[in-house]
């Protein structure tokens, strides 16, 4: 088919027969003369209908496809440089009268019933722009990881272990035997050091946790880095400058778009303050929140917390104890781990830290939390076969998405998302 886009079509076109196709969104009858507008997947063009072809266009429902072709002539309309004077048409698919949702968005449904037709969802310029800029946030954090020597990998989803620990996982029958869906790619990434030393890995995991939140997700998607020979600190610097950059190139590269958001104050940051845990409590204590060492920072924490601290924020050096067991502590201060979470506000985006690289060190941190060295075996052995050492992080794609598209519910951001409740579309 030899179309020309809504958006390429110019003054330069006028007097030339060309074929556009998109989704009717408007029909002005005036009688003798009628003008259509339809949406292409780079924006509307006009058509100028008259004769017979009017009362066929009277039959067309709203989001049916057409395809037109004709003229391209001068305008009057204030929103296009240009219009097609409708010679032929066809109708390449009728829409059902009427649809289950309006996708111009000024009858407004609510997200149940939005998921529920979420690819007519999508016809919503709104909305598909919230895609549109995730996608090219992935792009943009791909290229930042590769230029930071990071190569991208894929590991298994399918996993016969369910110990990492920390999360419920989702299990089913595989074969003969019983197989879990990964929480996170946390001990595959950090093998992978011995023999790659920078990767990173950009997929769906799932977590069985029943959480009824506008945060959590039971399967979401994690960026994760894991580099040889860095420590907590480097991989902060990474994250900060992942972070930056990709919403300062968001704002110069996809302006448009972004300022649908109204969010570019909020967001723009160079520098991200690092907190320690312990200032935390003290900056609770003063809000008449009393917390003691090694007690975990709850919701309510957390949000005490988002006042003083509204935008990015990492909370570095958390207490051992509150962290998995492959996280490293301080030398001479074995309660404190070399661990950071990102925050936003209340709202946590990024977890990390220095793993512990000796073998023997790690599997008496598995006694001390309460695992099984022998369900860890084949990642043991991978420690005895010249580990470096090695950290890293899962930087929560959908929860940075949220952020980046002023989104109150992570479903906003998601096509299809999967929680206790939703299975499908
Ligand atoms: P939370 O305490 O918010 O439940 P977590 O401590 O379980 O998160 P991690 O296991 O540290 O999270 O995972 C790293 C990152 O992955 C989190 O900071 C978050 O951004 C994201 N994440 C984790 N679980 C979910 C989920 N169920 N839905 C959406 N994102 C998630």
């Amino acid at each position: 088919m030899n179309r020309i886009f809504a958006k390429s079509l110019t003054k330069d076109h006028i007097g030339q027969n060309l074929t556009l196709v998109g989704w009717l969104e408007d029909f002005r009858d005036m009688g003798k003369i009628g003008f259509i507008s339809a949406r292409d997947m780079t924006g509307n063009f006009q058509g100028v209908i008259t004769g017979n072809l009017l009362s066929a266009f009277r039959e067309v429902p709203r989001q049916s496809i057409i395809l037109v072709n004709g003229a391209i002539q001068e305008t009057r309309a204030e929103n296009f440089q240009v219009e097609v004077k409708v010679e032929k048409v066809e109708l390449l698919s009728r829409a059902v009268n009427p649809l289950p949702i309006d996708p111009t968005g000024r009858v407004e449904s609510s997200m149940d019933k939005r998921l529920d037709s979420r690819a007519l969802d999508l016809r919503n310029v709104r909305i598909s722009n919230i895609f549109r800029t995730r996608s090219y946030a992935l792009y943009l954090i791909r290229n930042f990881l590769y230029s930071r020597m990071f190569m991208e990998v894929n590991t298994p989803k399918i996993i016969g272990n369910a110990t990492e620990g920390g999360a419920d996982l989702f299990s089913f029958e595989y074969f003969s035997k019983k197989a879990y869906l990964a929480q996170s790619p946390q001990l595959y990434k950090e093998q992978l050091t011995l023999g790659l030393e920078r990767v990173f890995e950009i997929s769906s995991y799932f977590r069985a946790e029943p959480s009824h939140t506008v945060r959590h997700l039971s399967e979401f998607v994690s960026v994760d880095l894991e580099a040889a020979f860095l420590d907590y600190c480097d991989i902060m610097d990474i994250v900060e400058e992942l972070i930056t950059s990709t919403i300062n190139d968001l704002f110069i590269q996809r302006g448009k778009e972004m300022k649908y958001y109204d969010n570019k104050e909020e967001i723009t940051v160079d520098k991200i303050p690092r907190v320690s845990y312990q200032k935390c409590l003290d900056d609770l204590k003063g809000l008449g929140e009393s917390l003691q060492f090694g007690d975990d920072l709850s919701d309510l924490a957390l949000r005490k917390l988002g006042e003083i601290y509204p935008k990015f924020y990492f909370i570095i050096d958390w207490p051992t104890k509150l962290k998995p067991f492959y996280i490293l502590e301080h030398k001479n201060k074995s309660d404190l781990s070399k661990s950071f979470d990102l925050q936003y506000g209340y709202l946590e985006i990024v977890s990390g830290g220095t793993r512990e690289h000796n073998s023997e060190r790690l599997r008496n941190k598995l006694l001390e939390k309460g695992l099984d060295p022998r369900s860890f075996s084949d990642h043991l052995q991978t420690f005895e076969w010249g580990m470096p050492p090695h950290s890293g992080c899962g930087i929560g794609f959908d929860r940075l998405m949220m952020i980046l598209t002023n989104s109150t519910n992570i479903r906003e951001v998601v096509l299809y998302p999967r929680d206790t409740e939703r299975l499908s579309p």
